[in-house]
């Protein structure tokens, strides 16, 4: 991680390339278009110095967070970032960041590191229908804590199960809440357990989705805009709602998911054909022909 910041204070672009993973969002397939952003980022920046205020490591999963010193057009400016870091063929690699303004400690956690590793596009476990869940477990329990920081750590809106390498019926949401000015805020965790659909309304609406195991790939999916979900919450409690809107959608996306189907498959013939060269560069770059 030091080695990183140092390259951007050395206007090193070939060592960030090589150090990002292919799933991170800065990752670019235009090498030379990303080195030229990079080394523009660089030259306009002193960085002045770095305190590292922890760092955690879990298999193949590491955090550093660090406050970044850094002069740019004059400005003395201060970052705080949590990094994630995945070991991709004994490599350490740049996952993705949080960042916040100024001197950030309350971005460390105190918890021992509980991120998952993902199943991303290719991965086999991404295709199968998942098996209900017999108990709720306190291994479950564990599982779903460390679904919930590790769809935190990766921003995500939702994440089911095989998503993290779990063949079960079970997904998690962050309750999604438009705002007057047409953004979403992120409330609540809701946990689902043997998820059932029924009664999807006839409405449907377009609405753009990514999906954290097909990263930086954005499609407009149509989908009704209510439907019914029966599942059992994390007390084992049998639960019936009518959802609608945004909440709809991810928890439409999610169940799809124990279902093995992608939100790539709702799109139509000739959009899918056109995102094939972006879903091979993706699964290659990804995969690398390692063994799934
Ligand atoms: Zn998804």
């Amino acid at each position: 991680m030091r080695s990183r910041y140092s390259a951007y204070a050395l206007c090193l672009p070939k060592y960030i390339i090589d150090t990002t993973h292919p799933a991170s969002p800065q990752f670019c397939d235009d090498e030379t278009e990303w080195a030229q952003k990079i080394s523009a980022f660089s030259s306009h920046t002193e960085f002045r110095n770095l305190e590292i205020l922890g760092s955690q490591e879990n298999g193949t999963l590491a955090t550093v967070t660090f406050v970044a010193h850094i002069t740019q057009n004059k400005k003395d400016v201060s970052f705080t970032e949590r990094s994630y870091f995945e070991k991709t063929r004994g490599k350490w690699l740049y996952r993705n960041g949080q960042l916040s303004e100024g001197h950030a400690p309350n971005l460390i956690t105190v918890n021992q590191l509980k991120l998952l590793p993902l199943a991303y596009y290719g991965n086999p476990i991404l295709r199968k229908v998942a098996d209900s869940i017999i108990t709720i477990t306190d291994d479950l329990r564990k599982l779903i804590e460390e679904m919930i920081e590790t769809m935190d750590a990766f921003d995500g809106l939702g994440l089911a199960a095989p998503q993290i390498h779990h063949s079960i019926k079970l997904f998690i949401i962050r309750k999604p809440v438009e705002t007057p000015d047409g953004g979403l805020e992120l409330k609540e965790v809701k946990v689902f357990i043997n998820p059932e659909l029924s009664e999807p309304s006839d409405e449907t609406c377009k609405l753009p989705e990514g999906c954290l195991s097909i990263p930086s790939i954005h499609s407009e999916v149509e989908r009704p805009k209510e439907v019914t979900i029966e599942y059992l919450d994390l007390q084992g409690n049998k639960v019936k709602e009518r959802v609608s809107g945004w909440e709809a959608r991810v928890i439409m996306h999610e169940n799809d998911h124990i279902n093995g189907i992608l939100f790539i498959d709702h799109l139509d013939k000739k959009e899918r054909q056109s995102l094939e060269p972006f879903l091979k560069s993706l699964e290659n770059r990804i995969h690398d022909g390692t063994e799934l």
